[in-house]
């Protein structure tokens, strides 16, 4: 082939080809841009010494160049009548799985052990389906793995969420998951005009590097997720309010309340999304003595 299957000429061919029209309920939105591609390839550090995994390769625009790039590709595709047309327009390169099966269902650690190399570095690369955005990414980053870089194609709404800064209207329970597991950043801004066909919002990259530990101390991780969640339950409302609603409104939970923000040194009138990650542990850890 001369062109890449990231190109506007060759992905309108190869859909002719196979008549394949892309579902919205899948987020089928191909990318057509190769430029797009050379800049995730550098952003994610990939070598033909690093392993990707991809999720949702569609047509195969991203699969084709982490198959020039990297030494293997193992990707997952939940649609299965991209068969063939994955297994004709990439036939030519010979490090690339396609597992055909839901990321969500899918047996992540056992695929690791079974294709790749426990040397060699692997890293996460992909064109999200933006539906499941964040359980894909939570599953990832929750559980154990080799992994060391995720770069990934997102609305750019849920990038902002992922990396915003306390004292802001994106910053929110979602932030400090991932913060806690990775360090974030936005790689960089994607508009819509290159994707077939085109979404209605625009896209972004982020990055995500693994911590070697959390970035905080808490003694009970649950709890912590828990009171985060809890804190930032209605945004509008007070730390003091939002605990309330979750933990009662009993003396007992009074008393423990006053007494975990005064030993965290948190005011009980701030609202949650004032709060830093360090703040939040600080509380956990004071609250869960009276609270579990
Ligand atoms: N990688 C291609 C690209 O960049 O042009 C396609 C990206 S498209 C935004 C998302 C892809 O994810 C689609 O191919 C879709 O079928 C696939 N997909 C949707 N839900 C999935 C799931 N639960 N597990 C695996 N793949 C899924």
């Amino acid at each position: 082939h001369d062109k890449d299957i990231a190109t506007p000429s060759r992905t309108n061919a190869i859909l002719k080809k196979y008549h394949l029209t892309m579902k919205k309920s899948l987020g089928q939105n191909f990318l057509v841009e190769p430029n797009i591609l050379t800049k995730m390839v550098a952003a994610a550090g990939i070598d033909k010494n690093t392993n990707a995994i991809e999720i949702g390769p569609g047509i195969g625009a991203l699969t084709e160049r982490l198959a020039r790039e990297a030494k293997k590709v193992v990707a997952f595709e939940v649609d299965r009548r991209l068969a063939p047309i994955l297994k004709t327009e990439l036939a030519e390169y010979d490090n690339i799985e396609i597992i055909f099966q839901d990321i969500l269902q899918a047996n992540v650690p056992q695929v690791i052990e079974e294709h790749f190399e426990p040397a060699d570095r692997l890293v996460v690369a992909a064109n999200l389906p933006y539906y499941i955005t964040t359980p894909i990414i939570m599953n990832f980053i929750e559980t154990d793995l080799p992994i060391d870089t995720f770069v990934m194609m997102m609305q750019k709404e849920v990038a902002q969420r992922m990396t915003a800064k306390p004292g802001t209207k994106a910053f929110g329970s979602l932030t400090i998951a991932i913060d806690y597991y990775t360090e974030a950043e936005i790689a960089f801004i994607v508009p819509k005009t290159v994707f077939v066909p085109q979404p209605n919002v625009d896209s972004a990259i982020l990055k995500l590097q693994r911590r070697a530990e959390p970035k905080v101390k808490v003694t009970d991780e649950k709890f912590f997720f828990d009171l985060v969640r809890a804190g930032f339950n209605q945004r509008r409302k007070t730390l003091w309010n939002n605990l309330q609603s979750r933990y009662g409104k009993t003396e007992e939970v009074k008393a423990a309340l006053t007494a975990g923000l005064e030993e965290a040194g948190i005011e009980p009138s701030k609202r949650a999304e004032a709060l830093s990650i360090e703040q939040f542990a600080a509380l956990a850890n004071a609250l869960v003595k009276y609270l579990d």
